[in-house]
């Protein structure tokens, strides 16, 4: 079922659900599983799977030479989409990304989702690997998310890259895409990137999942936005829990966004991480409370692979 059916059947109640990431190469699925089976009694409709794609690493021979090799962290997301399905009987949202791909593979990596029954997918142009300073698509591939959202629109009409094919049928993809509520970081402006946005939902977006925040008013003034934009699809924020005291620097740096001096100053008391975690815990708590409040539609929980953390967080608010 689509991510926006989920919502419309909800009738206006917030709805629970988490992005998890694919376990590192060599691991077992199960650590999957188990950080899944804890968080059903939340019932979330569907569960996100990210998407990493190759990476570099110079890798040193036995000579003391050096070599630069392409590896893959976290392959899987398809596959972990299709036992998340089997295993939960939820709908799994996979992640594509522009990055990697040309049309063709896109193509051919929609279709894959379309003959395993996933009726959702979630559209980005993925960050810049390591060794480039800014996003490089590859030959053939996207520079924006809007574009890959263009291309799955197409296929929803039955419009391939491909040519002459005899009696394309139409695929049905819901399309979820990422927006930023203090402001993507290549972005010039709020402005820009609210009008990037904007193309982005008119190339056919069908709903938006929100980079994490930490204080519930930039979301709320961003999803404001949106509407005084005439975005109308529903928003639905991104919620990471504080987890250790390293996070305050790396955060912020990595994601573009601020940390309530509050929390900072929380974080700041706490003797060790297993405090921090307590902090953080009750901070998305108030969070998801505020937002369930506001008439969010969904809770979308950044769990990590671990259920602990969200576990705590949802038995005080669901
Ligand atoms: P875009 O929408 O393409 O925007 C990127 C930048 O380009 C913005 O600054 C925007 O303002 C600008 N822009 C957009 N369109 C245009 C245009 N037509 N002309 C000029 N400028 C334009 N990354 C992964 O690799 N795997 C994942 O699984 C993953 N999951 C994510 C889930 C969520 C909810 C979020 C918020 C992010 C996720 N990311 C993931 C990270 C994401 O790929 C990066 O944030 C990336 O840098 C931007 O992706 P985007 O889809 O928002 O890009």
């Amino acid at each position: 079922m689509k991510v926006t059916e989920h919502i419309a059947q909800a009738k206006g109640k917030t709805l629970f659900s988490i992005e998890i990431l694919p376990p590192l190469k060599g691991q077992n699925i199960q650590s999957i599983f188990d950080a899944i089976d804890p968080l059903m009694e939340f019932k979330p409709p569907f569960i996100d799977v990210t998407y990493h794609r190759e990476d570099y690493q110079i890798k040193e021979r036995a000579d003391g030479t050096k070599e630069k090799i392409t590896v893959r962290k976290r392959p899987g997301t398809v596959g972990i989409c299709a036992a998340i399905m089997n295993r939960f009987k939820v709908d799994a949202v996979p992640h594509l990304i522009c990055g990697g791909f040309n049309r063709q593979e896109t193509e051919d990596a929609l279709i894959d989702l379309q003959f395993l029954g996933i009726d959702n997918v979630l559209a980005l142009r993925g960050d810049p690997i390591k060794f480039e300073g800014s996003f490089v698509a590859k030959p053939g591939g996207y520079n924006y998310a809007c574009e890959l959202v263009s291309q799955i629109n197409d296929m929803n009409k039955g419009i391939y890259v491909e040519e002459d094919l005899l009696n394309p049928a139409p695929t049905n993809f819901c399309i979820g895409v990422a927006a930023y509520p203090e402001m993507h970081m290549d972005a010039a402006s709020m402005e820009v990137d609210m009008r990037n946005l904007k193309h982005k939902v008119a190339c056919g977006s069908d709903y938006i999942v929100t980079q994490m925040f930490f204080d519930n008013k930039k979301y709320l003034d961003f999803v404001a936005n949106c509407r005084a934009n005439g975005i109308t699809i529903p928003i639905i924020p991104g919620i990471k829990p504080l987890t250790t005291k390293k996070q305050l620097q790396i955060l912020p740096k990595i994601f573009h966004l601020v940390i309530p001096e509050d929390l900072v100053k929380e974080v700041e008391k706490c003797k060790d991480d297993e405090q921090v975690r307590q902090v953080g815990i009750e901070w998305a708590i108030q969070q998801s409370k505020e937002l369930m409040q506001a008439g969010t539609p969904v809770l979308h929980y950044y769990s990590m692979g671990k259920s602990d953390t969200v576990k705590s967080i949802a038995s005080n608010v669901f």
